[in-house]
């Protein structure tokens, strides 16, 4: 048995919530009303949980605590609509979620780290190293709290913020069954998209235990580029990450997706596009090119629009299915790569790999 207070009710697992009922002696449906009190009822106390017993009530509030694990800081709001939330952890450190509302779509973009330790050269996240991994009530908090805050429900999930997902999976794959399992949020894989620079094994073993989206950021077409600006390039080159990410089990009627940030001078060229071109021509996919978001002190810089509309051009020139993502909420600092909180006692560096 847990010590009070000791682990956050949000941080288990669907399974989990079973075997603890089952654990206890109660009955299998128990599981099914705790989760429609933490999840659809969104309830801020176990004695809330009208249709449990008292003594089972009491049972929960021994063994888990049922706090908000974040605490809203701050809400910007982009001349796009786009809003960047400022959220304080209870160890004091800070993450952004970003929601990125469209015509039909409200997407989220959640954090899955406090930092990142890929070190990619392009990105604000990377600049601050890891700090640690969020845990699944953190990474579900910024979901629930956001669409509570909006009128408009949420109905599209990128793990696209802060941190790498793949370097934080155990917490991950919680999460996912958490939003998809229908006796929880219910959400449908297909309106989920892990991002991921490109940890091979974890896409492997993320594959084995979910089928969610899978974008993998690219950036570059060889390795002796793709070296230089994301470090994990050189444990794991380009020829395994293409093998591990085709193989990756997609929901039926979608595409893996690629990104590719353009730096302005270093990845943006013709002949960038033709290598490109060529490396992902016949691989059923979609890319995704992304005009670098200028963030200080990044060196980098944003390609012209003529650039990024030949660089396409040239993508489509070996039938490849190919969009240019509009860049949304650049003005607070929400768009991709930008985000990197205040981090108080951490002065930003030169990007630095750690793993
Ligand atoms: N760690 C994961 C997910 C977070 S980064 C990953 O790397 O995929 C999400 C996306 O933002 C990645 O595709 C990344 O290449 C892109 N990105 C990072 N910095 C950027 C910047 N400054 N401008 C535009 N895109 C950026
Ligand atoms: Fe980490 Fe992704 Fe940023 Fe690279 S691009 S430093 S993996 S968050």
């Amino acid at each position: 048995m847990q010590d009070k207070n000791y682990i956050n009710i949000k941080d288990l697992s669907p399974q989990e919530i079973e075997d603890f009922v089952l654990n206890n002696n109660s009955k299998p449906f128990r599981a099914r009303q705790i989760s429609k009190w933490l999840y659809k009822k969104g309830v801020d106390c176990f004695d809330d949980m009208s249709d449990l017993s008292k003594d089972f009530r009491d049972l929960l509030e021994f063994s888990f605590s049922l706090e908000p694990s974040l605490e809203l800081e701050q809400e910007q709001v982009s001349e796009d609509g786009t809003k960047k939330y400022l959220f304080k952890l209870s160890d004091g450190n800070q993450i952004e979620s970003v929601l990125i509302p469209d015509k039909s779509r409200n997407t989220l973009c959640i954090s899955s780290q406090v930092g990142c330790a890929l070190g990619c050269t392009f990105c604000m996240t990377g600049t601050v190293g890891k700090i640690r991994n969020l845990r699944p009530s953190e990474i579900l908090d910024q979901y629930l709290l956001v669409n509570k805050y909006n009128e408009n429900a949420i109905t599209n999930i990128v793990f696209m913020g802060m941190g790498e997902p793949l370097d934080n999976l155990e917490n991950l794959v919680k999460v996912i069954n958490v939003l998809t399992d229908p006796n929880y949020l219910a959400l449908s894989p297909k309106r989920i998209t892990v991002s991921t620079s490109g940890l091979v094994p974890q896409i492997k073993k993320l594959g084995e235990q979910v089928s969610v989206n899978l974008a993998v950021s690219l950036n570059a077409p060889s390795d002796e580029l793709r070296d230089e600006i994301m470090p994990i390039n050189k444990r794991y080159p380009i020829k395994e990450l293409l093998e591990a990410s085709i193989n990756f089990p997609v929901p039926n009627r979608k595409y893996l997706m690629f990104e590719y940030v353009l730096l302005k001078d270093v990845n943006d060229s013709d002949i960038d596009a033709h290598t490109l071109g060529k490396l992902l021509r016949g691989i059923k996919c979609k890319i995704n090119i992304i005009p670098f978001n200028e963030a200080y002190p990044l060196p980098y810089k944003s390609p012209s629009w003529d650039r990024v509309l030949k660089f396409q051009e040239i993508l489509i020139s070996y039938r490849i299915n190919v969009r240019i993502r509009k860049s949304r909420g650049s003005d607070i600092l929400g768009a991709c790569g930008q985000l990197a909180a205040t981090y108080p006692s951490i002065k930003v560096k030169e990007p630095q790999a750690q793993i």
